[in-house]
């Protein structure tokens, strides 16, 4: 059997140090994650337990580009630590979890904050804030395998040389394996999986034009251009 048109390429992240890519099957992204940027978006970081939204796997965007969005006078750079996973599962343990990591990248949850505020108030779903196209510019990632599993390194992001967000990756809430698990006892995870695992405290407005570089100690640095 043959397909009425073309299937879409398969999305995919090079691979630091290798000409192999890494297909991606879905995007998790767990929000608040962080007890300042809970706080700043007027939440209680204690009281909360984790919580989901997903990307479009076409939503990366790996060449260093963010096309600023249609629909929007408010999108906003979230940097996060993406974990890439090599095997999935269901009802994965806590002690397990990071046997199933392939890998790390630097990546950028972009929101339009104002479409997401007004679905919040509405009751309605983020997917207008949160999974539009080119919404997740990410860095190669990096095999576990080379760079081990990064716990207590500084994330942070400079926008035109200016640090604006900043923290360990210490202070997540729910830690990577955590994640893992709480995710895979909802769905059935599955190799070629992304998770976002949530932003620090400052996220704020892009305007084209900006520069914005991530780092994440013991993983990698992501350079993109709002255009
Ligand atoms: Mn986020």
């Amino acid at each position: 059997m043959r397909y009425v048109f073309q299937p879409p390429p398969q999305a995919a992240l090079p691979i630091a140090g290798s000409d192999l890519l890494f297909p991606v099957h879905r995007i998790y992204c767990i929000g608040r994650n962080y007890g300042e940027h809970a706080r700043e978006m007027g939440h209680n970081p204690e009281r909360e337990p984790p919580f989901f939204f997903q990307k479009n796997p076409d939503n990366l965007r790996v060449d260093g580009k963010f096309p600023y969005p249609p629909g929007s006078s408010e999108v906003h750079f979230e940097i996060e630590l993406v974990v890439a996973l090599s095997s999935g599962g269901k009802n994965i343990s806590r002690e397990d979890a990071l046997n199933h990591v392939y890998g790390y990248a630097v990546g950028l949850d972009m929101t339009r904050r104002d479409l997401q505020g007004k679905a919040k108030k509405a009751g309605r779903p983020w997917e207008v804030g949160k999974a539009f196209e080119h919404s997740a510019p990410c860095s190669r990632l990096y095999a576990a395998a080379a760079i081990g599993h990064p716990v207590n390194g500084q994330i942070w992001l400079d926008v035109n040389g200016e640090r604006r967000q900043s923290a360990s990756l210490n202070q997540m809430i729910w830690d990577v394996a955590d994640q893992i698990s709480t995710i895979s006892a909802l769905f059935e995870l599955a190799p070629g999986d992304l998770i976002m695992t949530g932003t620090p405290a400052g996220v704020g407005a892009t305007v084209i034009g900006d520069k914005l570089h991530g780092h994440i100690d013991g993983v990698g640095d992501l350079f993109v251009e709002v255009i």
